[in-house]
């Protein structure tokens, strides 16, 4: 790894991993100006009170002197060509490449349209469980240089990381690189798939081994000599593969690799066929880095899921209220949808909407047809996706989430599932996905959706 290169450095954005990034220059004694292409950026204050010495540049970055920079780091929210910085591309670097320049113990890396958060923190449970001191972070959680900062003697780091954090690295020399899965999203910032697949695919640079999704070619690394593991949902077809089926002498499904059975599918805390993905990714990686069976086995059968993905909130008169508002895409929604929806006979209530970030909502409709009796939608885009499903199903459009739940509380009866999953991101009405989850959530402990 290079040191860092003589001169002053510039670093674009206030955001979370921006401020990431100036905390640990500053704890390296290195110094540096502070630039946000917005004029009043959230978190502005903040800045101010924590970098009292930083001189700071808000607005447009070309009444800067770029050219005087040795360096210009990126916080991955920062669109780079929009900002101008397309003819500074050999000076740019992201957190992740920063994070990489100084971070010296093995890492884990995960990436993927869904399911990177749920996965990263089952990996760093099995860890945990297995007696190693590990980070875990990125993406989630602590951000990567923070992580670096605080934990410096961790065994290894686990790193979620999106396609943003992605799409500027070079090398990121990762012990086990994953790549989940591909569906659409974000294609307001990557252009098209090719380049939202391209910017994920970087998680194989310098890679030693590759876990990927077997039912999903895309995430396959275009390097055929990397060595590589995959899962899938189906049976295993190879002794190397992770996958479900029923082992010799067995009478129900297990997560088995090849033959070899891990433990009955039924053990597992988590819900939804979604989720055996999950775990099965998880344990690829656990194994792939060494950690024992017994351990991933422990993790598994006490892990019921993280907040806000397929979260059973209440059950009030026989109707059963889940929060899945991290759903924030069309491929997350659609897992939720067949996850949750499996054995209910059609009888979801299916709540949705926010902002769509271009998205393609048409396959959602043949879905919804199979498992909800009404699509209830909301927010900014509500009324594209009401286009998209068309006459598949009954669809009421509403201004608001609270609506949309007084109109599901309306129509569900017992027996009934209704499903917040909204295939959108959140902006539009709130700061963000935790806080639409929390509203959801607060409304049904206020009662306020109540009909019964
Ligand atoms: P990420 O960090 O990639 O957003 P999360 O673990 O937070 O992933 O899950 C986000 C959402 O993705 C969940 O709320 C659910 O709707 C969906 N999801 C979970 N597992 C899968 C999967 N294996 N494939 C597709 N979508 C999934």
């Amino acid at each position: 790894a290079n040191d860092l290169p003589a001169g002053p450095r510039l670093v674009v954005g206030l955001g979370i991993s921006g401020r990431a990034i100036a905390r640990f220059l500053r704890a390296r004694g290195e110094a540096f100006v502070m630039a946000d292409t917005r004029s009043a950026p959230p978190g502005l204050e903040a800045f101010r009170a924590d970098f009292p010495e930083v001189t700071l540049h808000l607005g447009a970055l070309d009444t800067l002197d770029l050219d005087a920079f040795a360096e210009i780091a990126v916080s991955p929210g920062v669109d780079t060509a929009s900002a101008g910085l397309s003819p500074y591309r050999h000076k740019l670097v992201g957190e992740i490449g920063l994070f990489r320049r100084y971070c010296h113990a093995p890492l884990v890396a995960i990436t993927g349209s869904n399911a990177k958060s749920t996965v990263t923190t089952l990996v760093g449970e099995m860890a945990q469980e297995a007696g190693l001191d590990i980070a875990v972070g990125g993406n989630l959680g602590e951000a990567a240089l923070d992580l670096l900062l605080d934990r410096p003697a961790a065994a290894w780091f686990v790193l979620e990381l999106s396609s943003f954090q992605l799409e500027s690295l070079d090398a990121l020399d990762a012990r086990c690189a994953a790549f989940l899965n591909l569906s659409e999203d974000h294609l307001d910032r990557h252009g098209d798939m090719a380049g939202y697949r391209a910017a994920k695919a970087r998680i194989f640079r310098g890679a030693e081994c590759a876990v990927v999704n077997a039912e999903d070619r895309a995430t396959w690394p275009d390097d055929p000599q990397l060595p590589c593991v995959r899962f899938t949902r189906a049976a295993p077809a190879s002794a190397n593969e992770w996958g479900v089926a029923v082992p010799t002498g067995a009478e129900e499904p297990w997560l088995c690799r090849g033959t070899e059975g891990l433990m009955p599918v039924a053990a597992l805390a988590m819900a939804g066929r979604h989720n055996q993905a999950n775990a099965l990714a998880a344990v690829a990686i656990g194994e792939a880095m060494g950690l024992p069976w017994a351990a991933m086995r422990q993790v598994l059968t006490r892990f019921g899921g993280l907040p806000h993905r397929g979260e059973v909130v209440v059950e009030r008169c026989g109707v059963r209220w889940i929060n899945d508002s991290k759903g924030t895409n069309v491929g997350a929604t659609l897992a939720a949808i067949a996850g949750v929806g499996e054995g209910l006979a059609g009888r979801l209530v299916w709540l949705g909407g926010g902002v769509g970030k271009g998205a393609d909502f048409t396959p959602l409709a043949p879905a919804l047809a199979r498992h909800a009796r009404e699509a209830v939608v909301f927010g900014q885009d509500a009324g594209r996706l009401a286009a998209a499903l068309g006459d598949q199903l009954p669809v009421t459009r509403v201004e608001t989430l609270a609506e949309a739940m007084r109109r599901a509380a309306a129509i569900a009866e017992p027996g009934d599932c209704v499903l917040l999953s909204p295939a959108c991101a959140s902006l539009d009405q709130f700061p963000n996905y935790l806080a639409r989850g929390a509203a959801f959530r607060e409304i049904l402990a206020q009662g306020q959706e109540a009909t019964c």
